[in-house]
């Protein structure tokens, strides 16, 4: 078996070798999948894997736009769209310094297991590009967004390829995007998500990544007859999903310690309420500062600059900011401090090494594209809504993200249970993720 993974590898490297983060998540895909497909006579001889690390299509273009000073900036902007098996490209738009071809491929391969195990039509793509929004005037973030779509509109559309948000790119961003898509198409079309619930967004589609990765979490949780009650739980990131997740376990009655941003971590001992988490949300998304002015109105707190929070004594613990965030020595501080439940938010937060240390310890790990599947779910209870031309109330969109997230969990159990009851979900979304787009492949013959 260790060859059959070896040779499968080594063939994927050879054309992939510069593009360390899409090796990564196809490594760990090959080590729970390729032993499965060796045992299913249907999926023989066909290369299935082989055909899915290789996108269907990779765009590439220039993005121009002029700053506040009248200077001429140049960005790059993708599109990749991974895998139409099952239905049209989705997946999230990031703006973000670090973005370029391996990011996004990882992210975009990624995507294409996670849509399948919402159980929703949906097939997998990830675009962006290397623009920072931070420090830009709005103006410039309008500017930037209408000359990113003025390329991308020729290749998308409401039944071919449907962004979303991702890091760098909110409500306010969807909306410049989709103002410009309008104009550009001259029709009202759901071709992105994410929207203003007044023109065409879905209710809960904010909260729904954060929500349904502390939703997974409970699932896990319930497994053991527990729940989140009295848990301490550190967050990372300050973000969407952090910001969501971190008001989700508040109101599951945990005791939430810290958020974080790329300059460092914040710590309340005393736990992030309701009142000081809207300061949080006000302060990211309206005044757009650093975590770090918390402690300027908390001064029981303390900030921790440079640092990631996975040091402080946690039951709980959910990674929400960005890929390798948690290696292999936080996993180990983690498990030393009894932490018992890892729910990831973010996509591919925890290294390779982390991964398999959390399951030597036999905790409950969840991997993103299982814990975080409830955005694009969402997302696709958006699509669902604007083609109904209908929407559904707050508690109806929260109770099928819930039953989504419940399927998604049962789904990791049958296929990641272990002889001893050890579930590694890991293998579970992994093998459960293919099944559905390796199926659709087959019955659509080799194209
Ligand atoms: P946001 O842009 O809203 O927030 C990102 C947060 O992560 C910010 O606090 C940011 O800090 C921090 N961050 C970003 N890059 C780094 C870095 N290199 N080191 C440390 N901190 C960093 O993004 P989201 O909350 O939407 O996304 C967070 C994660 O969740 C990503 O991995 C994304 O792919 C994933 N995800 C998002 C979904 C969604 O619906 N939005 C759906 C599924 C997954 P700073 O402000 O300083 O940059």
């Amino acid at each position: 078996m260790e060859d059959k993974i070896k040779i499968f590898l080594d063939l994927v490297r050879k054309r992939n070798g510069n593009e360390p983060e899409f090796m990564q998540a196809v490594e760990e895909v090959a080590e729970t999948v390729i032993p499965y497909i060796v045992n299913k006579d249907i999926y023989r001889g066909k290369n299935i894997l082989l055909r899915m690390v290789e996108p269907e299509r990779v765009i590439s273009f220039r993005v121009s736009w002029v700053d506040d000073s009248g200077e001429i900036q140049v960005n790059r902007g993708y599109r990749v769209q991974m895998n139409s098996a099952i239905g049209p490209y989705k997946g999230g738009l990031r703006f973000h310094p670090t973005v370029d071809m391996s990011i996004l491929k990882f992210l975009a391969f990624e995507q294409v297991f996670k849509n399948s195990l919402t159980t929703l039509p949906m097939g997998g793509g990830k675009g962006g590009s290397d623009f920072d929004p931070k420090g830009k005037s709005d103006n410039e973030i309008m500017r930037f967004c209408h000359g990113f779509m003025s390329e991308l509109f020729r290749h998308i559309g409401p039944n071919t390829d449907i962004p979303a948000g991702d890091i760098g790119v909110g409500g306010r961003e969807i909306g410049f995007l989709f103002g410009k898509y309008k104009q550009l198409r001259n029709e009202f079309t759901g071709v992105l998500t994410g929207k203003g619930v007044t023109w065409g967004g879905s209710l809960i589609r904010p909260e729904a990544t954060g929500y349904g990765t502390v939703y997974f979490a409970q699932n896990m949780l319930n497994t053991k007859k527990d729940d989140l009650k009295n848990k301490t739980v550190v967050i990372s990131g300050s973000g969407n999903v952090a910001q969501f997740a971190a008001e989700k376990c508040i109101q599951l009655g945990s005791k939430v310690v810290t958020m974080s941003d790329s300059s460092g971590y914040i710590y309340d001992s005393e736990g992030i309420d309701t009142e000081k988490l809207e300061y949080i949300m006000n302060l990211k998304n309206v005044e757009r500062k650093r975590i770090s002015e918390y402690c300027t109105k908390y001064p029981t707190s303390i900030f921790v600059k440079g640092e990631t929070p996975w040091s402080i004594k946690c039951d709980i613990a959910l990674p929400c900011a960005t890929q390798n965030e948690l290696d292999v020595s936080d996993a180990k501080t983690l498990l030393d401090n009894g932490c018992i439940c890892i729910s990831e938010g973010a996509n591919m937060p925890s290294t390779k090494d982390a991964v398999h240390e959390f399951q030597k310890a036999k905790i409950l790990f969840a991997p993103g594209k299982a814990s975080n599947a409830g955005g694009v779910a969402t997302s696709g209870l958006e699509m669902t809504q604007n083609s109904l031309r209908y929407n559904w109330s707050r508690e109806e969109v929260d109770e099928k993200l819930k039953v989504i997230m419940m399927d998604i969990h049962n789904s990791c159990i049958e296929y990641g249970s272990d002889k001893d009851g050890y579930v590694d979900y890991v293998k579970g979304a992994n093998i459960a993720g293919f099944v559905k787009v390796a199926d659709a492949m087959l019955a659509q013959g080799v194209v």
